[in-house]
């Protein structure tokens, strides 16, 4: 069967990402604010917003002297300056690339080169980083300096606070965004092929292996604001962005929907709880996307009654699951509030369902314009109505593919009579019929998502593989229940150096910490092990340790 929106049909425009952000429907007033920074009050109406946006957009093209189909990596957490350098790429026909701010300089550094970024904007916190990675890629000093960019105005780049070490800034080595910020306004550059054009490159292990560039196109972001129509906002919203603005998740919902819809956005460096209560009240704040693991925190931490978080009018958790309890647990704490879920992948720019009113421990239907199927993976077979199977969608917002990776390509879009269907690697079963409801089950991926992070289990079993202790290992995920999400856990057969080791686990982690973000390391534990199970042909048997972890888990 193939399963259809019960929302009517929306219209898909073919214009650039610049054009359909700025077609407000609600013809919301340019003195309007568009992005606050929560901490400091710092802020950006929609006429500064746009016209910064398309100074910079004018200094990409001629002080950085890029071209349109170039690609420029933004290497910060999220700041006040984050929507203006995103929009600013659109207006000059530039692909963007967000790295985590969390990255070690081995990730940094595989998402620089795969995506051929000319030039790195770098926040100060991190330039360190920056630094470590391009030179592992072989830049020189000089390429360094003429490359890399930090993310913040000339009066912010000193030493002070959490910026640049003393020795960096006295170094003088590095341009800032006031070198960007040309006198001239860019006219928003024309895109023809709307539908072929790449406008961001996020990246996604998907269904298996390293971290890939996902082409996303202007037509899939347009598209993907277009059928967010059902999700209704007001003028008086006002969006809270604790979500990393360089996942697709933020990066659509947090700098691309409130410019449209026309609503404030307060940015929150990261995730802090009396942070985040702390905002939602000072800003009245009415709107918030997050992740299971705040979603916990909210509903069960008791500094959360000290404060007035009355103006909350709709709270949607994505990016992994969030099990029915603990929605109806947070729904009971936020009264007046409505919590529910959304779904999507990188893959998909990213929502493809949302849960327009609560029903627990459901995604939602289909948005507007998507269609999906469940499929038995044994048999390639749609499954019984009502039963479970890979789900696989259709839409304008599906990918136009990875970059530079045909056999991952021909593994997850599958093009049959003319419709082309994303593989999702996750397992679903849909209540209610073909316009119904749909519950994700489980994931057949190997993807292992912390906190809504991405993890891939063959990026930390290559990892591991360089460490002088580790002579073979596997990954899995394992849930913590404390925490509502999952952690990685390594099977580990030690080497000699290894054996010798009094702490072999300790070591092993503590070699981690320098290779991978925190986010990736092994909080869900490292098991000594004599071998690992791989199939004849030495495939790693994944599966069999998950079902030995989840049978430990039962019995405890
Ligand atoms: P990403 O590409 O990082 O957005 O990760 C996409 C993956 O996150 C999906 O394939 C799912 O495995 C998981 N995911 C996203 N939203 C949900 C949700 N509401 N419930 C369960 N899993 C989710």
């Amino acid at each position: 069967m193939i399963y259809e929106s019960p929302f009517d049909a929306v219209h898909l425009p073919e214009c650039s990402v610049w054009d359909k952000i700025w077609s407000n429907p609600n013809k919301v007033s340019d003195d309007a604010d568009a992005v606050i920074d929560g901490p400091t009050g710092r802020k950006f109406s929609r006429a500064q917003l746009r016209d910064n946006a398309q100074r910079f957009a004018h200094g990409l093209r001629n002080a950085a002297g890029l071209s349109a189909g170039d690609v420029i990596c933004l290497f910060s957490p999220n700041t006040l300056y984050y929507h203006m350098i995103v929009i600013a790429s659109q207006c000059a026909g530039v692909i963007f690339s967000g790295a985590n701010a969390a990255y070690q300089p081995a990730e940094l550094k595989h998402q620089l080169s795969d995506s051929s970024a000319q030039l790195l904007l770098v926040h100060p916190s991190v330039v360190e980083t920056a630094l470590a990675a391009t030179q592992q890629m072989g830049w020189t000093e000089r390429q360094q300096t003429e490359r890399i960019v930090l993310a913040v105005r000339d009066d912010e780049a000193g030493p002070a606070g959490q910026a640049l070490s003393v020795s960096l800034y006295k170094a003088k080595r590095f341009k800032t965004l006031d070198f960007l910020l040309s006198d001239h306004k860019m006219a928003p550059h024309p895109v023809s092929d709307v539908r072929n054009t790449v406008a961001y490159l996020g990246y996604s292990s998907g269904t298996s292996g390293a971290a890939k560039g996902v082409q996303t196109s202007c037509y899939n972001m347009t598209s993907v604001l277009s059928i967010l129509e059902p999700l209704k906002t007001y003028e008086k919203d006002v969006q809270l962005a604790v979500l990393p603005l360089n996942h697709i998740y933020g990066l659509t919902k947090l700098v691309h929907w409130p410019i449209l819809r026309g609503n404030p956005v307060v940015v929150m460096p990261k995730f802090d709880l009396v942070q985040l209560c702390t905002l939602i009240e000072r800003y009245r704040c009415t709107f918030l996307m997050l992740v299971p693991p705040i979603a916990l925190q909210l509903a069960r931490d008791p500094r959360v009654s000290k404060y007035d978080l009355s103006s909350m009018r709709v709270i949607i958790s994505g990016a992994a699951p969030l099990g029915p309890e603990l929605e109806r647990e947070l729904a009971e704490r936020m009264p007046g509030c409505q919590v529910s879920q959304a779904y999507g992948l990188t893959e998909s720019s990213p929502t493809t369902h949302v849960a327009m009113t609560p029903r627990r421990g459901s995604i939602g239907p289909l948005l507007p314009m998507m269609k999906a199927r469940i499929v038995v993976p044994d048999t390639g077979k749609d499954a019984e109505a009502g039963a479970e199977g890979e789900l696989w969608m259709a839409g304008p917002n599906i990918m136009l593919g990875y970059l530079n990776r045909p056999q991952a390509n021909k593994e997850t879009l599958v093009e049959e009579q003319g419709t082309i269907w994303l593989r999702t690697g996750d397992i679903a079963r849909v209540e209610d019929g073909q316009k119904g409801w749909f519950f994700i089950t489980d994931r057949l991926k190997e993807l292992i998502k912390v906190k809504g992070f991405q993890v891939p289990p063959a990026e930390l079993e290559a990892t591991l593989l360089e460490c002088p202790y580790v002579a073979d290992c596997a990954v899995i995920g394992v849930w913590n229940e404390d925490q509502a999400t999952e952690y990685p856990r390594a099977y580990v057969v030690l080497s000699d150096g290894g054996k010798k080791e009094r702490d072999a686990p300790a070591a092993i982690n503590k070699w981690m910490e320098k290779k991978v973000a925190h986010y990736k390391q092994l909080k869900g534990g490292i098991k000594l092990v004599e071998s690992i199970p791989k199939s004849p042909s030495g495939k790693l048997l994944r599966r069999i340790l998950r079902d030995e972890a989840k049978a430990e888990a039962e019995a405890a």
